[in-house]
Protein backbone atom coordinates (compact mmCIF):
# COMPACT_ATOMS: atom_id res chain seq x y z
CA UNK A 1 0.00 0.00 0.00
CA UNK A 2 3.15 2.46 1.10
CA UNK A 3 4.13 1.93 -3.15
CA UNK A 4 1.71 3.70 -4.91
CA UNK A 5 1.08 6.13 -1.97
CA UNK A 6 4.86 7.65 -2.76
CA UNK A 7 4.71 7.06 -6.48
CA UNK A 8 1.47 9.49 -6.42
CA UNK A 9 2.73 11.91 -4.10
CA UNK A 10 6.13 11.92 -6.44
CA UNK A 11 3.75 12.21 -9.45
CA UNK A 12 1.97 15.58 -7.68
CA UNK A 13 4.80 16.99 -6.30
CA UNK A 14 6.93 16.75 -9.89
CA UNK A 15 3.70 18.04 -11.42
CA UNK A 16 3.40 21.64 -8.82
CA UNK A 17 7.07 21.92 -9.60
CA UNK A 18 6.52 21.90 -13.09
CA UNK A 19 3.87 24.19 -13.18
CA UNK A 20 5.48 26.49 -11.18
CA UNK A 21 8.65 26.45 -13.70
CA UNK A 22 6.39 26.72 -16.84
CA UNK A 23 4.60 29.68 -14.91
CA UNK A 24 7.97 31.63 -14.02
CA UNK A 25 8.75 30.70 -17.71
CA UNK A 26 5.58 32.51 -19.15
CA UNK A 27 5.43 35.48 -16.42
CA UNK A 28 9.51 36.49 -17.52
CA UNK A 29 8.72 35.98 -21.18
CA UNK A 30 5.04 37.85 -21.22
CA UNK A 31 5.36 40.13 -18.18
CA UNK A 32 2.50 42.22 -19.37
CA UNK A 33 -0.05 38.90 -18.55
CA UNK A 34 1.15 38.06 -15.12
CA UNK A 35 -1.82 38.64 -13.35
CA UNK A 36 -3.91 35.80 -15.88
CA UNK A 37 -0.78 33.39 -15.43
CA UNK A 38 -0.64 33.56 -11.60
CA UNK A 39 -4.36 33.28 -11.52
CA UNK A 40 -4.56 30.27 -13.95
CA UNK A 41 -1.85 28.65 -11.74
CA UNK A 42 -3.12 29.17 -8.47
CA UNK A 43 -6.33 27.67 -10.04
CA UNK A 44 -4.56 24.66 -11.46
CA UNK A 45 -2.62 24.00 -8.03
CA UNK A 46 -5.85 24.28 -6.28
CA UNK A 47 -7.81 21.94 -8.52
CA UNK A 48 -4.34 19.19 -7.95
CA UNK A 49 -4.27 19.20 -4.63
CA UNK A 50 -8.57 19.26 -4.17
CA UNK A 51 -8.11 15.88 -5.52
CA UNK A 52 -4.73 14.90 -3.83
CA UNK A 53 -6.54 15.25 -0.85
CA UNK A 54 -9.91 13.71 -2.15
CA UNK A 55 -7.73 10.76 -3.32
CA UNK A 56 -5.96 10.28 0.13
CA UNK A 57 -8.81 10.37 2.55
CA UNK A 58 -10.49 7.87 -0.35
CA UNK A 59 -7.17 5.38 -0.04
CA UNK A 60 -7.17 5.66 3.52
CA UNK A 61 -11.30 4.96 3.98
CA UNK A 62 -10.27 1.38 1.87
CA UNK A 63 -6.81 0.61 4.38
CA UNK A 64 -8.83 0.89 7.24
CA UNK A 65 -11.56 -1.15 5.95
CA UNK A 66 -8.98 -3.51 4.74
CA UNK A 67 -7.73 -3.72 8.12
CA UNK A 68 -10.55 -3.81 9.74
CA UNK A 69 -11.76 -7.43 7.55
CA UNK A 70 -8.43 -8.57 8.20
CA UNK A 71 -9.21 -8.18 12.04
CA UNK A 72 -12.63 -9.28 11.73
CA UNK A 73 -11.49 -12.51 10.21
CA UNK A 74 -8.90 -12.95 12.85
CA UNK A 75 -11.45 -12.78 15.21
CA UNK A 76 -14.12 -14.60 13.80
CA UNK A 77 -11.31 -17.42 13.49
CA UNK A 78 -10.34 -17.83 17.28
CA UNK A 79 -14.15 -17.10 18.45
CA UNK A 80 -14.76 -20.42 16.16
CA UNK A 81 -11.94 -22.17 18.06
CA UNK A 82 -11.86 -21.68 21.34
CA UNK A 83 -15.64 -22.58 21.72
CA UNK A 84 -15.08 -26.06 19.40
CA UNK A 85 -12.01 -26.51 21.00
CA UNK A 86 -13.57 -26.27 25.34
CA UNK A 87 -16.35 -28.45 23.87
CA UNK A 88 -14.11 -30.83 22.26
CA UNK A 89 -12.53 -31.28 25.48
CA UNK A 90 -15.32 -31.78 27.82
CA UNK A 91 -16.87 -34.43 25.29
CA UNK A 92 -13.39 -36.53 25.27
CA UNK A 93 -13.37 -36.20 29.44
CA UNK A 94 -16.91 -37.36 29.60
CA UNK A 95 -16.01 -40.24 26.96
CA UNK A 96 -12.68 -41.08 28.44
CA UNK A 97 -13.33 -41.01 32.41
CA UNK A 98 -15.53 -43.29 33.23
CA UNK A 99 -15.77 -42.47 36.96
CA UNK A 100 -17.07 -39.26 36.62
CA UNK A 101 -20.08 -38.87 38.97
CA UNK A 102 -23.74 -37.69 36.88
CA UNK A 103 -23.29 -34.17 39.14
CA UNK A 104 -19.74 -33.87 37.33
CA UNK A 105 -21.30 -34.64 33.74
CA UNK A 106 -24.26 -32.47 34.41
CA UNK A 107 -21.62 -29.87 35.06
CA UNK A 108 -19.33 -30.23 31.60
CA UNK A 109 -22.81 -30.65 29.22
CA UNK A 110 -23.62 -27.43 31.09
CA UNK A 111 -20.73 -25.82 29.67
CA UNK A 112 -20.60 -27.25 26.91
CA UNK A 113 -23.95 -25.91 26.03
CA UNK A 114 -22.83 -22.39 27.16
CA UNK A 115 -20.20 -22.52 24.10
CA UNK A 116 -23.05 -23.93 21.98
CA UNK A 117 -24.83 -20.59 22.92
CA UNK A 118 -21.42 -18.26 22.25
CA UNK A 119 -21.27 -20.05 18.86
CA UNK A 120 -24.73 -19.54 18.18
CA UNK A 121 -25.26 -16.12 19.01
CA UNK A 122 -21.76 -15.01 17.00
CA UNK A 123 -23.12 -16.94 13.72
CA UNK A 124 -26.99 -15.35 14.31
CA UNK A 125 -24.88 -12.07 14.53
CA UNK A 126 -22.97 -12.88 11.36
CA UNK A 127 -25.96 -14.01 9.44
CA UNK A 128 -28.19 -10.54 10.58
CA UNK A 129 -25.13 -8.40 9.61
CA UNK A 130 -24.95 -10.28 6.09
CA UNK A 131 -28.87 -9.82 5.43
CA UNK A 132 -28.81 -5.83 6.56
CA UNK A 133 -26.00 -5.67 4.31
CA UNK A 134 -27.41 -7.13 1.03
CA UNK A 135 -30.73 -4.93 2.11
CA UNK A 136 -32.53 -8.93 1.71
CA UNK A 137 -34.31 -8.79 5.27
CA UNK A 138 -36.89 -6.68 5.97
CA UNK A 139 -37.64 -6.99 9.65
CA UNK A 140 -41.02 -8.62 9.88
CA UNK A 141 -43.35 -7.32 12.72
CA UNK A 142 -45.42 -9.12 15.69
CA UNK A 143 -46.43 -8.28 18.35
CA UNK A 144 -44.25 -9.12 21.50
CA UNK A 145 -44.50 -9.50 25.19
CA UNK A 146 -40.50 -7.86 25.39
CA UNK A 147 -40.53 -8.41 28.69
CA UNK A 148 -39.97 -12.34 28.39
CA UNK A 149 -37.68 -11.86 25.51
CA UNK A 150 -35.42 -9.86 28.00
CA UNK A 151 -35.93 -11.90 31.18
CA UNK A 152 -35.01 -15.07 29.44
CA UNK A 153 -31.79 -13.37 27.71
CA UNK A 154 -30.92 -11.93 31.31
CA UNK A 155 -31.37 -15.39 32.76
CA UNK A 156 -29.42 -17.33 30.28
CA UNK A 157 -26.30 -14.96 30.56
CA UNK A 158 -26.41 -14.58 34.50
CA UNK A 159 -23.67 -16.27 35.71
CA UNK A 160 -24.35 -16.84 39.17
CA UNK A 161 -20.58 -18.34 39.92
CA UNK A 162 -18.70 -15.53 41.70
CA UNK A 163 -16.63 -15.86 44.97
CA UNK A 164 -19.13 -13.61 46.78
CA UNK A 165 -21.96 -15.73 45.28
CA UNK A 166 -23.50 -12.02 44.12
CA UNK A 167 -26.10 -11.60 41.21
CA UNK A 168 -23.85 -10.14 38.40
CA UNK A 169 -26.99 -9.17 36.36
CA UNK A 170 -29.43 -6.86 38.36
CA UNK A 171 -32.55 -6.94 36.19
CA UNK A 172 -35.41 -4.89 36.68
CA UNK A 173 -38.14 -5.74 34.39
CA UNK A 174 -41.45 -4.45 34.14
CA UNK A 175 -43.90 -7.03 33.46
CA UNK A 176 -46.33 -7.59 30.04
CA UNK A 177 -44.31 -4.50 28.30
CA UNK A 178 -45.46 -4.96 24.95
CA UNK A 179 -43.83 -3.76 21.39
CA UNK A 180 -44.39 -4.35 18.02
CA UNK A 181 -41.18 -5.24 15.98
CA UNK A 182 -39.06 -7.88 14.58
CA UNK A 183 -38.54 -10.52 17.67
CA UNK A 184 -35.38 -12.13 16.29
CA UNK A 185 -33.50 -8.92 15.38
CA UNK A 186 -34.42 -7.20 18.70
CA UNK A 187 -33.69 -10.42 20.92
CA UNK A 188 -30.38 -9.66 18.96
CA UNK A 189 -30.17 -6.30 20.05
CA UNK A 190 -30.58 -6.93 23.37
CA UNK A 191 -28.29 -9.68 23.56
CA UNK A 192 -25.47 -7.71 22.22
CA UNK A 193 -25.59 -5.02 24.62
CA UNK A 194 -26.17 -7.37 27.51
CA UNK A 195 -23.49 -9.37 26.74
CA UNK A 196 -21.04 -6.70 25.86
CA UNK A 197 -21.70 -5.31 29.42
CA UNK A 198 -20.55 -8.44 30.79
CA UNK A 199 -17.97 -8.86 28.69
CA UNK A 200 -16.10 -5.40 28.71
CA UNK A 201 -16.97 -5.80 32.85
CA UNK A 202 -14.50 -7.33 35.40
CA UNK A 203 -15.78 -10.68 36.84
CA UNK A 204 -18.58 -10.23 39.37
CA UNK A 205 -18.48 -6.75 38.45
CA UNK A 206 -22.54 -6.20 38.89
CA UNK A 207 -24.80 -5.05 35.12
CA UNK A 208 -27.89 -3.14 35.69
CA UNK A 209 -30.43 -4.17 33.17
CA UNK A 210 -34.06 -2.32 33.08
CA UNK A 211 -36.93 -1.85 30.97
CA UNK A 212 -40.37 -0.32 32.12
CA UNK A 213 -42.49 1.77 29.84
CA UNK A 214 -42.74 6.03 30.38
CA UNK A 215 -45.00 8.33 29.32
CA UNK A 216 -45.79 5.72 26.22
CA UNK A 217 -42.26 4.64 25.17
CA UNK A 218 -40.75 1.43 25.97
CA UNK A 219 -37.30 2.20 27.38
CA UNK A 220 -34.45 -0.45 28.16
CA UNK A 221 -31.20 0.28 29.73
CA UNK A 222 -27.84 -1.30 30.36
CA UNK A 223 -25.70 0.01 32.43
CA UNK A 224 -22.02 -1.65 33.90
CA UNK A 225 -19.06 -0.52 35.91
CA UNK A 226 -16.54 -1.94 33.30
CA UNK A 227 -14.20 -0.19 31.10
CA UNK A 228 -16.11 2.38 29.83
CA UNK A 229 -15.92 4.29 26.43
CA UNK A 230 -14.20 7.33 25.61
CA UNK A 231 -16.12 10.28 24.16
CA UNK A 232 -14.05 10.27 20.77
CA UNK A 233 -15.21 6.49 20.34
CA UNK A 234 -18.41 6.76 21.41
CA UNK A 235 -19.94 7.74 17.91
CA UNK A 236 -17.74 5.03 16.06
CA UNK A 237 -18.42 1.97 17.93
CA UNK A 238 -21.80 1.69 15.95
CA UNK A 239 -19.52 1.09 12.75
CA UNK A 240 -19.24 -2.00 10.87
CA UNK A 241 -16.01 -4.08 12.45
CA UNK A 242 -15.09 -1.34 14.79
CA UNK A 243 -13.64 -1.96 17.89
CA UNK A 244 -11.68 0.07 20.67
CA UNK A 245 -7.97 -0.28 20.60
CA UNK A 246 -5.76 -2.45 18.73
CA UNK A 247 -6.04 -6.31 17.73
CA UNK A 248 -2.92 -6.80 19.20
CA UNK A 249 -3.00 -5.18 22.56
CA UNK A 250 -7.50 -6.27 23.09
CA UNK A 251 -7.63 -9.25 25.25
CA UNK A 252 -11.91 -9.27 25.30
CA UNK A 253 -13.15 -11.39 22.31
CA UNK A 254 -15.93 -9.95 19.60
CA UNK A 255 -16.23 -9.54 16.09
CA UNK A 256 -16.89 -6.01 15.98
CA UNK A 257 -20.38 -6.35 14.65
CA UNK A 258 -22.86 -6.34 17.85
CA UNK A 259 -23.05 -2.57 18.07
CA UNK A 260 -23.29 -2.28 14.49
CA UNK A 261 -26.49 -4.64 14.28
CA UNK A 262 -27.73 -2.73 17.27
CA UNK A 263 -27.81 0.52 15.17
CA UNK A 264 -29.11 -0.65 12.02
CA UNK A 265 -32.22 -2.63 13.58
CA UNK A 266 -32.65 -0.11 15.96
CA UNK A 267 -32.67 2.58 13.11
CA UNK A 268 -35.71 0.17 11.03
CA UNK A 269 -38.08 0.51 14.57
CA UNK A 270 -37.86 4.25 14.68
CA UNK A 271 -35.67 3.77 18.45
CA UNK A 272 -32.73 5.47 19.09
CA UNK A 273 -29.81 4.55 21.24
CA UNK A 274 -27.73 6.59 23.57
CA UNK A 275 -24.61 6.20 25.38
CA UNK A 276 -23.78 7.54 28.35
CA UNK A 277 -20.94 7.34 31.49
CA UNK A 278 -21.77 5.56 34.02
CA UNK A 279 -20.88 6.32 37.65
CA UNK A 280 -18.05 6.08 39.37
CA UNK A 281 -17.28 3.83 36.47
CA UNK A 282 -18.48 2.16 33.01
CA UNK A 283 -21.47 2.87 30.62
CA UNK A 284 -24.87 3.15 30.51
CA UNK A 285 -26.49 2.22 27.18
CA UNK A 286 -30.31 3.89 26.95
CA UNK A 287 -32.70 2.28 24.24
CA UNK A 288 -36.04 4.08 23.53
CA UNK A 289 -38.53 3.02 21.95
CA UNK A 290 -41.17 5.80 20.42
P1 LIG B 1 -17.32 -6.52 19.84
O1 LIG B 1 -17.60 -7.80 19.15
O2 LIG B 1 -15.90 -6.07 19.73
O3 LIG B 1 -17.81 -6.49 21.25
P2 LIG B 1 -19.33 -4.50 19.29
O4 LIG B 1 -19.78 -3.97 17.97
O5 LIG B 1 -20.34 -5.15 20.14
O6 LIG B 1 -18.11 -5.44 18.97
O7 LIG B 1 -18.69 -3.31 20.09
C1 LIG B 1 -17.77 -2.44 19.45
C2 LIG B 1 -16.74 -1.94 20.45
O8 LIG B 1 -17.37 -1.06 21.39
C3 LIG B 1 -16.12 -3.04 21.29
O9 LIG B 1 -15.01 -3.62 20.66
C4 LIG B 1 -15.74 -2.29 22.56
O10 LIG B 1 -14.47 -1.69 22.38
C5 LIG B 1 -16.77 -1.18 22.66
N1 LIG B 1 -17.86 -1.50 23.63
C6 LIG B 1 -19.07 -2.00 23.35
N2 LIG B 1 -19.81 -2.14 24.48
C7 LIG B 1 -19.03 -1.72 25.50
C8 LIG B 1 -19.21 -1.60 26.92
N3 LIG B 1 -20.36 -1.95 27.52
N4 LIG B 1 -18.19 -1.12 27.66
C9 LIG B 1 -17.03 -0.73 27.07
N5 LIG B 1 -16.78 -0.82 25.73
C10 LIG B 1 -17.77 -1.30 24.95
Amino acid sequence: MKRPFVIFYAVIIYAIAELLWWGYMLVTLQPARTGMILGEGLMFISVILIGAYQFHRAINKERKLHDQKKNFLLSVTHELKSPLASIKLYLETIQKRRSLSQEQIGDFIGKCLLDVDRLNDMVENMLLASKIENHSYNFPKQEFNLSVVVDSIVNRLQINKCDQQQQLINAEIEPQVQITGDKFALTSVITNLVENAVKYSKPCETVEVKLYSKNNKVCFQVADHGIGIADEEKNRIFEKFYRVGSEDTRNTKGTGLGLYIVKQVLDKHRASIQVKDNEPAGSVFEVVFS
